[in-house]
Order: structure tokens, then C-alpha cells, then sequence
């Protein structure tokens, strides 16, 4: 039976999936293609940067982030061996007061999609 999409995105990494989640909540029928059927661990560092995260607040997918166990690091040391170098505290020094965020990779896209629909994944519209 066809049905009708306000919206194809195609790929559903952090940033298609982001997208298409926030079309959804704001009432748009999405459909995502995405090539694989299972989410890899790409090893892409799990890190949002403070400014990442104010984008995430204004796009609407926090939930999302703690759907998927997201830890936010309000601020960083840095060492050099047992000597710490450096202090940088994100709430106090970034422009939106965000801390950076770290999640797993796959973990933070699965909350993203519903299961897969023979070789595409429907997602955000629900
Ligand atoms: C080693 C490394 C470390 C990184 N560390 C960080 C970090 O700490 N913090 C950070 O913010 N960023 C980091 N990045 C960058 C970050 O991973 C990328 O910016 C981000 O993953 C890009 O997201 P995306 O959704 O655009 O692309 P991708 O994550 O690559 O997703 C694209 C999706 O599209 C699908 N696709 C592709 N072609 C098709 C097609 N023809 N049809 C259907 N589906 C298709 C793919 O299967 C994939 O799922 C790192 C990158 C690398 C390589």
C-alpha cells in the first residue's frame, strides 16, 4: 500500500536521525532510509561539545541523548602525566552555559528509530 511522507531523509546517523526525530515531534511524516540494519559502533568519540549541546536543547532530542544513558561533564581536567594542566569549566565559560555530553554511538541512534521496515527504518513521525 503506498503511503504519503512530508519528508525522505536518507541515511540515519546522529544527523539524519536528528532531523528527522525533530520533523516528527513538530508533526511532519518522515521517512528515513537507512542502509544498514543494525547501527555499528563507528568509534566516533561519543562526545558533544558544549555548543553540540545547545544545538540538541534548541532541536529538541535531549530526551533522546537520555533515552540513551547520556552523561553530561559540566566541566574537564586536563593532565599532563600526574600534573594537571588545565581546568575549563563549560556551565561558567560557553556561550548557552552547556556541559559536553557523551553517550555510545549506537546506543544514542536506536532511540531515534522504530524497528526496520524491510530495508528502510521509519522514524520521527510517531
Ligand atoms: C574517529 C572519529 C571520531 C569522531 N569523534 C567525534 C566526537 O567526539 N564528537 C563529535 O561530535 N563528532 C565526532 N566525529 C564526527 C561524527 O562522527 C560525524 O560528524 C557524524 O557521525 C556525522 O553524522 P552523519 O549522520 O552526518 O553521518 P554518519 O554517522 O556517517 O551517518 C550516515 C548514515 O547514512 C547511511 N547511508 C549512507 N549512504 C546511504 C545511502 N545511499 N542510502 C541509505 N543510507 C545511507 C549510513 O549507513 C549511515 O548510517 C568523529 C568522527 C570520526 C571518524
Amino acid at each position: 500500500m503506498a503511503e504519503n511522507f512530508d519528508a525522505v531523509v536518507v541515511g540515519g546517523g546522529i544527523a539524519g536521525a536528528s532531523l528527522a526525530y525533530a520533523m516528527g515531534k513538530a508533526g511532519a511524516r518522515v521517512l528515513v532510509l537507512e542502509a544498514d540494519t543494525e547501527f555499528k559502533d563507528r568509534v566516533r568519540g561519543e562526545v558533544l561539545c558544549p555548543w553540540g549541546t545547545a544545538d540538541a536543547q534548541v532541536l529538541g532530542i535531549m530526551e533522546v541523548l537520555q533515552q540513551a544513558d547520556a552523561c553530561a561533564l559540566p566541566w574537564l581536567n586536563q593532565y599532563m602525566g600526574p600534573q594537571q594542566i588545565a581546568r575549563r569549566d563549560f556551565l561558567a565559560t560557553t556561550p548557552a552555559n552547556t556541559p559536553i555530553m557523551t553517550f555510545y554511538h549506537p546506543k544514542c541512534r536506536r532511540p531515534f528509530c522504530k524497528p526496520p521496515r524491510r530495508p528502510a527504518r521509519k522514524c520521527g513521525a510517531a
